[in-house]
């Protein structure tokens, strides 16, 4: 994600009751293998859809497991107002909504043992709130990110319940593979994650979305203009545009993703998913771009660089080397910021300010309490740790790295120990006094 920074939210310091999740060693995630079969209609603006979710799932977790919740993350700004409502559920039990409405505890009717798997199903209605945002509608445009129903991972540390801290992300989610079926009018575009087909039939449009090995499933609604090409690496670049965004705008973001997309699979592993949307919009109300697999929200028109390439960055960190948002945001953000810099050749020379008074590694909680001025930790500063261990190990060492610790978690989870390792892996020279240095810790 990009910030918009004057519209940062510096209220609400009050803490969040939540127990902050910690490393977890090599202790299961869970549930995993996930399969989620999802068919929604649209009313006639594509602003409300109605529908059925269905969620299979294997306990990866190593031991048994009576209940799952499901992150209701669309109701995160709305709360209990529930922009997002599920209901009548088969293969488990609804007992509960808490952390402000983003989480449901959903109770099966048996324990369910280690290895084995099971489904839930429920009905969803999910209308978009009236704001130009990631979960929201702007003109007559809507957009579902962060919408759909997906599951909690447990770990050691227990349920993640981390709640949504309106600052940044505090996604967290294991690699699945969607089947989402969405039924519109045809005069209704629908740009998604996956590789979509669609039939036609009167006036109405089936667009069926197949995406495997994502964590969460985007898609935004209206009357969209679209182009495609295809990228020299064999990537399909699709990109969108709503109908204030200029020609001019629409050529950039589609230029800079094609050599984006190409160079980040060259660097860390060629980008797996066969095709990414890029949907253009002239406002969004908390942000510049933000990033779901296969498919990134962006500003456009927009005077100089555009957030695509750092949105395209995250199809890497958070999309196929995934990480806890809210525990890690630097997992993904410093490394996006840095992977820009390496697209566009900027070594930050001189980029280190010196001792930090705090550290990179805080969680949103942290982030939220800190207010204004939060990301310059995670961002800025975190890309220039990355450009000082660059500097540490040799540019040759580094890439190589970055390519083994792409592979190692490759569709899994990255944890700041995990990062830690892969690094002292690619030098001799003892790390330790450089994550002080750093404030990586
Ligand atoms: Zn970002």
């Amino acid at each position: 994600m990009r910030r918009i920074f004057v519209l940062l939210f510096v209220l609400g310091l009050g803490a969040v009751g939540v127990a902050p999740s910690v490393a977890v060693g090599n202790v299961a995630r869970g549930p995993g293998g996930a399969a989620y079969d999802v068919q929604l209609t649209s009313d006639a603006t594509g602003r409300t859809w109605t529908g059925r979710e269905r969620i299979a799932f294997t306990n990866t977790s190593g031991m048994p497991m009576a209940e799952v919740y499901l992150r209701l993350w669309g109701n995160g700004w709305d709360g209990c107002a529930q922009p997002v409502k599920v209901s009548n559920f088969s293969g488990g039990v609804p007992a509960g909504l808490s952390v402000n409405c983003t989480a449901l505890k959903v109770k099966l009717p048996a324990a369910l043992a280690a290895g084995k798997r099971t489904s839930i199903a429920f009905d969803l209605t999910m209308t978009a709130p009236e704001r130009p945002d990631r979960f929201g509608r702007s003109g007559g445009y809507s957009f579902f990110g962060n919408a759909l129903p997906v599951l909690a991972v447990r770990d050691a540390a227990g349920w993640h319940l981390e709640p949504d801290v309106g600052i940044g992300e505090s996604y967290y989610a294991l690699a699945a593979d969607f089947v989402v079926r969405l039924d519109h009018p045809a005069a209704v575009q629908v740009p998604a994650t996956g590789l979509t087909s669609t039939v036609r039939r009167g006036k109405q449009v089936s667009s069926v979305s197949i995406a495997k090995q994502v964590r969460d499933f985007a898609w935004a609604a209206g009357p969209f203009r679209q182009s495609v090409v295809t990228s020299p690496g064999g990537i399909k670049v699709r990109t969108w545009w709503t109908g204030a965004v200029t020609a001019g705008a629409v050529t950039d973001a589609r230029t800079k993703g094609v050599a984006a997309i190409d160079d980040f699979g060259k660097r860390f592993g060629k980008y797996p998913y066969g095709e990414v949307d890029l949907v253009l919009n002239d406002q969004w109300g908390s942000f510049s771009g933000m990033e779901y697999p296969g498919f990134v929200l962006l500003i456009a028109p927009r005077a100089e660089e555009g957030p695509v390439v750092h949105e395209l960055a995250h199809q890497w960190w958070y999309g196929i080397v995934g990480n806890n948002e809210y525990a890690d945001p630097w997992l993904d953000e410093a490394f996006a910021v840095y992977s820009t810099d390496l697209h566009t050749g900027d070594t930050a020379e001189g980029c280190w300010p010196g001792t930090l008074d705090v550290s990179i590694t805080n969680n949103m909680g942290y982030w939220k309490r800190y207010g204004a001025g939060w990301s310059r930790y995670v961002y800025t500063y975190g890309a220039c740790m990355l450009h000082d261990l660059e500097r540490v190990l040799g540019s040759p060492a580094m890439a190589t790295m970055l390519r083994a610790y792409t592979k190692s978690h490759w569709y899994g989870v990255s944890t700041v120990a995990d990062f830690k390792a892969a690094a002292q892996a690619a030098t001799r020279t003892d790390l330790t006094a450089f994550w002080d240095a750093h404030s990586i810790n």
